[in-house]
């Protein structure tokens, strides 16, 4: 028996648990929430990150630890690091946090970036800006996520005015600085997922077209429909480069635009990703089995998918009906055991299937039902 141990309690930590049970993996969890939905389904240690007595807790008799968000301190992977080993590698993480090392490491493996400049004072940002020319998009170089920690700037008079307080609103000592990206008239939104096992195979899943309302991802469709030939093998070409430069373990998710008829990277999750979601029933073994299998030093599952067609829809603030959801046809559901709250992803929904069209129709049904009562079901977390 393996005993695999997460960093994070929440609906990812929960879905590696799952997928890992079938394999002889136990999980045991590390959060600071005595109420973390991971705890349903895994050992939850409750206790803070950079706590020493926590992390021994915690790390005593696991296998191998990984985590299921990327803003981990680093005290706590240096201290773990010593006892354990830990998958993906840490400086996975690090790249992970800071924008700007990000999209240097993939300038640096050929990959098509926005063009970028750093700031970490007023002037510099009104001289990055100049540099990358408006419209922009002013971010935090780190802790941003679903859209948070951004400002959009566009060319008129008002420009000096709106970068003061573009700085004003994101300049913060935790944010470790700014970044200016050059606004990029993406067609649309695109994610590779790929692991990389522990003797360097990697595997890529089919790329996925995301739709985000609100800054949070709704709806992801794979493959991405209507792809042009080409971009699956530049994914896969990039995908490969990335893991192999931090010599990964596990699943990595790389957020992409397709622009142009070309794909340039927006950023990267070194973990499992919502974008993923669909693997569950839409491909051979899911990004949570191969991401447990990955970290474990098992052999990789098939990213194929399993059906031509796979729809995933999240569910947020409040889940629907539950009976109205069960009476779907073919519909794959997942409530993650959290309590509504508006913004918060409670859950998600997907559909497989030969045809596209009847994919997203049966997809479209989930998004048009009503809320349903936190009562039925019964989650508190
Ligand atoms: P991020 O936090 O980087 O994932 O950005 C959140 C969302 O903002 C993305 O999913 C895009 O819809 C949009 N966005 C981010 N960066 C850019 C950019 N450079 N150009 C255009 N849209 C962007």
């Amino acid at each position: 028996m393996t005993t695999l141990g997460i960093l994070g309690g929440g609906q990812l930590a929960r879905m590696l648990a799952l997928a890992a049970a079938p394999l002889g993996v136990r999980c045991r969890v590390l959060e600071p929430s005595p109420l973390a939905v991971a705890g349903h389904v895994a050992e939850l240690v409750v206790g803070d990150y950079a706590d020493p007595a926590a992390l021994q807790t915690f790390a005593k008799g696991l296998d191998v630890v990984t985590f299921e968000f990327e803003n981990v301190p680093a005290q706590a992977t240096d201290w773990l690091q010593q006892h354990v080993p830990v998958a993906p590698p840490p400086r996975a993480l690090a790249v992970g946090q800071d924008r700007i090392a990000e999209k240097t490491l993939f300038r640096h493996l050929g990959m098509l970036v926005p063009e970028f400049r750093a700031a970490s004072t007023c002037a510099e940002l009104h001289a990055a800006v100049a540099a990358v020319g408006a419209p922009c998009v002013v971010k935090t170089r780190r802790l941003g996520y679903d859209g948070k920690g951004q400002v959009r700037l566009h060319s008129g008079p008002d420009l000096p005015a709106r970068i003061d307080a573009a700085f004003a609103e994101l300049d913060d000592p935790r944010h470790g600085g700014l970044i200016v990206e050059a606004f990029v008239p993406f067609t649309r939104e695109l994610s590779v997922i790929a692991v990389r096992g522990a003797a360097g195979a990697v595997a890529v899943y089919p790329l996925v077209e995301n739709h985000h309302e609100g800054g949070i991802l709704r709806r992801s469709h794979a493959p991405a429909p209507g792809l042009a030939p080409g971009l699956q093998r530049d994914a896969v070409q990039f995908a490969t480069a990335l893991l192999e430069h931090l010599d990964y373990r596990g699943v990595l998710a790389v957020e992409l635009f397709e622009c142009q008829g070309r794909l340039l990277a927006n950023e990267m999750a070194p973990r499992v990703h919502n974008s993923g979601h669909w693997t569950i029933e839409g491909s051979v073994c899911s990004q949570f089995e191969n991401h447990v299998r990955a970290v474990a030093g098992l052999p990789l599952g098939s990213t194929a998918m399993a059906q031509p067609a796979a729809t995933m829809v999240n569910l947020i603030g409040e889940l629907p009906s539950r009976r109205a959801l069960l009476a779907l046809p073919g519909v794959h559901v997942h409530a993650y055991g959290k309590a509504g709250r508006a913004g918060r992803k409670v859950g998600h929904a997907t559909v497989v299937g030969s045809e596209r069209a009847a994919v997203d129709a049966a997809a479209a049904a989930v998004l048009a039902l009503g809320p349903g009562s936190a009562a039925e079901w019964g989650f508190v977390g």
